[in-house]
């Protein structure tokens, strides 16, 4: 049996839905979509980690 690993990338992935609606509840030009200076990293960073995370949950299904 393996031992079971802190989930880090859940964590990390978490971590960067929080920061990034965090951001978003406070920017209004987020709210209208449009990706302003400070956001545009934060969102890029959850939109990273949720490509890795996703791409991860598929592959553990086969
Ligand atoms: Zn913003």
């Amino acid at each position: 049996m393996t031992a079971r690993q802190t989930d880090d990338l859940y964590v990390r992935y978490m971590e960067a839905f929080s920061a990034s609606s965090e951001h978003t509840t406070n920017c209004p030009a987020c709210q209208a979509g449009e990706s302003c200076v400070q956001g545009e990293p934060i969102h890029e960073r959850f939109a990273r980690f949720q490509d890795a995370y996703n791409e991860r949950q598929s592959k553990r299904q086969r």
